[in-house]
């Protein structure tokens, strides 16, 4: 028997005769994170520097209002200050510069949060290249992403760093370890190929015109899949013990697409009939019998990616404020 096969058998959690995959739990990490965080932020404003977070929440999007309101929630959970800015949809790239520079030019503003999308009038990039990158938590700054791409400190981009954080956390092997990642944005699989290659793993980026995806995630011990597809990677694709971080998020209201997915999870399937719709990933959920460990849909990436934008806000509020001589026992996640 391989060697994937018995490390499968000791991670994973039997019933039915089935072994399922070890959850890769989120919202467990998050808490770690933010109890690490909340003794951070108390040592950092007894110093006189008191982490905070500005978001700018153009127009009234239900989607982005519901993202905006967790993230000033969470600041206000850790004790951090947090300011939101709500220029109307009409507003224009010109004033939306004017708000940005504002926020650059404030010394208790530590992380600038543009949340997208914008309206179609505003030049999104324009924006976005206008953040200060010292206050750039969400790492979409070209200069971070330069730092990135050449392997210096600087911000990283949130779901990508916090899938890195749920492999770290589970002492899932990076180093050496095959990894496909499936989608190439800049916001996702582009930095999540750059992290993980920095970590020693041999890294392969997939996208709609690669041939023949399954063969490559079949050689995959990690696989990282952001397409935005529901149930699109397959459990015959996975190699068995394999890590797999699920990052998309598909809301399925197809009674037959619901069908297709959740053929043998009859309490997901009537969860589904009894709401109308249902959150899934980009993996099958079959493939909990096949993977050594997986990231739930939700619960898995989602909480870590606000988790992340805190650690952002807490390090560029210390490495903006803070005195060099400032020094603490820093969380892990923020000293990386
Ligand atoms: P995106 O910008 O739409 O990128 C999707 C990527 O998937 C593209 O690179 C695309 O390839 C690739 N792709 C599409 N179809 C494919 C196929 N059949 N085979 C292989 N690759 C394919 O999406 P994103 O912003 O990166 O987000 C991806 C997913 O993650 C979405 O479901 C999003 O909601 C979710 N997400 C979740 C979080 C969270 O916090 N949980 C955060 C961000 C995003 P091409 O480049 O060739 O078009």
């Amino acid at each position: 028997m391989c060697y994937h096969r018995l490390w499968w058998l000791s991670i994973g959690t039997e019933s039915e005769g089935r072994v399922s995959a070890r959850s890769l739990d989120g919202n467990k990490i998050r808490d770690q994170m933010f109890a690490e965080l909340k003794d951070e932020v108390r040592l950092l404003t007894a110093a006189g520097v008191r982490p905070g977070l500005a978001a700018v929440l153009v127009g009234e999007n239900p989607a982005s209002q519901v993202y905006v309101k967790s993230k000033i929630a969470a600041c206000e959970h850790l004790g951090m200050a947090s300011a939101l800015l709500t220029p109307p949809a009409t507003v224009s790239t010109l004033d939306l510069l004017a708000v940005v520079e504002d926020l650059n030019r404030d010394n208790e503003v530590d992380g600038i949060l543009v949340q997208l999308p914008l309206p179609p009038q505003v030049d999104t990039k324009r924006i976005l290249e206008a953040v200060d990158p010292a206050k750039d938590v969400d790492g979409f700054h070209p200069v971070n992403l330069g730092r990135l791409v050449s392997g210096r400190p600087g911000l990283v981009a949130c779901t990508p760093a916090g899938c890195m954080e749920i492999l770290r956390r589970n002492d899932i092997q990076i180093e050496g370890a095959n990894a496909a990642v499936l989608g190439r944005s800049d916001i996702v699989g582009k930095p999540m190929a750059l992290l993980l290659m920095h970590a020693n793993a041999t890294v392969t980026i997939c996208h709609s015109k690669t041939r023949n995806l399954p063969e490559v995630v079949r050689r995959a011990d990690i696989v990282v899949a952001a397409m935005g597809k529901a149930g699109f990677v397959e459990a015959d694709w996975i190699k068995p013990g394999a890590a797999l971080i699920d990052v998309g998020t598909n809301r399925v209201t197809d009674a037959k697409e619901a069908e297709r997915l959740f053929r043998n999870f009859p309490e997901r399937l009537e969860k589904f009939r009894a709401k109308g719709n249902a959150l899934v990933g980009d993996v099958h959920p079959d493939a909990t019998n096949t993977a050594g460990a997986l990231t739930p849909v939700p619960g898995g990436v989602g909480p870590m990616t606000i988790a992340m934008l805190m650690c952002n806000t807490v390090k560029a509020a210390r490495l903006r404020r803070a005195s060099p001589k400032f020094s603490l026992t820093q969380s892990s996640a923020i000293a990386r």
